[in-house]
């Protein structure tokens, strides 16, 4: 019975030792948002990997295969159909970055207010550009418009070439949860700088990168994440890619 205990408990400390620590304030970004505009789209990183490093986040899948969020530890997938379905362990991202989400900042907000608002808001009340910013909005909105983006076959055509044909979805009164960060202008090329928020409705049946938004009424979480850890692929195209220079121009017209 005691060596039972024991045993129990030495397999528990082995266990914390091995698996890496939930550590809070550290976002964790797989590959550059470089890469991505590019076309490097093959998944390199699994979603279970992703899941140690943060229970918050957003991204994409391998091929490109739509908008990935990370909600409370789950992870979701918005595909080019529009419908929303749940990758496994296994299923791989080319970007992503996630966080275990620790606001520090808590704010309710009665609508009528947009995307351009929502944004100046949080830019008032969390006025520090210099760390990402890790957000969680949950709530009623008026009206939320989003996109998917296709899953893409070999060769991969460049990001803004797939954003040209994007499809959209609109939703009217619904509720649901917006995900994502607000990164510093100097993380230039290895994220998207500014907001980048993802949407899933509370009956987890649609989503996806959000384009447009009029909240009516809202609880908005938000934190600073004051490090950064980049994992790039070590195997693949990245090594050899051009993925240099200022590729803002390309980043802002794929966001949009
Ligand atoms: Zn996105």
């Amino acid at each position: 019975m005691r060596r039972h205990v024991l045993l129990a408990i030495l397999l528990a400390a082995v266990a914390a030792g091995c698996a890496p620590q939930a550590e809070r304030g550290v976002l964790y970004q797989a590959s550059a948002v470089n890469a991505l505009v590019e076309g490097l789209y093959d998944g390199h990183t699994t979603l279970a990997h992703l899941l140690k490093r943060g229970d918050l986040g957003i991204g994409t899948l391998d091929a490109l295969d739509g908008e990935l969020i990370l909600l409370d530890g789950r992870a979701y997938q918005v595909r080019a159909d529009g419908k929303v379905y749940r990758p496994g362990p296994d299923a791989t991202t080319p970007f992503a970055t996630v966080t275990f989400f620790s606001p520090g900042t808590t704010i309710d907000i009665d609508g009528p207010l947009d995307f351009v608002q929502l944004q100046s808001l949080l830019d008032k009340t969390l006025p520090s550009k210099n760390f990402p910013l890790a957000v969680r909005i949950t709530g009623r909105f008026k009206y939320v418009k989003t996109r998917s983006l296709p899953r893409q076959a070999k060769p991969y055509p460049r990001l803004v070439e797939v954003t040209r044909r994007q499809p959209t979805f609109e939703f009217h009164d619904v509720r649901g949860t917006l995900v994502g960060f607000r990164c510093p202008d100097y993380m230039t090329g290895l994220n998207i700088p500014g907001h980048h928020l993802h949407f899933l409705t509370a009956d987890g049946a649609g989503g996806g990168h959000v384009l447009e938004l009029e909240i009516e009424a809202v609880r908005a979480e938000a934190g600073y994440v004051p490090e950064v850890r980049v994992a790039l692929p070590r195997e693949g195209e990245f090594g050899k890619a051009n993925i240099g220079g200022n590729k803002s121009a390309d980043i802002e017209r794929a966001e949009k």
